[in-house]
């Protein structure tokens, strides 16, 4: 873990390896997201500065990365 992660948390963005996920350009809130995704862990969260991964995010968790 770098110290600005320690200091300050990781940076979380969105990854996805499955192209079926969209994510909707006006959706307001996560229920109008559309993760008609298939198969499991096409969605995950990871660290933009160290590269820590979070394979189950929480749909909390997903809210606040950006
Ligand atoms: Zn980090």
């Amino acid at each position: 873990m770098k110290v600005f992660c320690k200091l300050f948390g990781h940076t979380w963005v969105h990854k996805t390896s499955n192209p079926k996920i969209r994510w909707s350009t006006n959706a307001k809130s996560l229920a109008e997201l559309d993760l008609s995704a298939e198969g499991e862990s096409a969605l995950w969260l990871e660290c933009q500065r160290c590269g820590a991964k979070n394979e189950n995010p929480t749909r909390e968790e997903i809210k606040r990365a950006c």
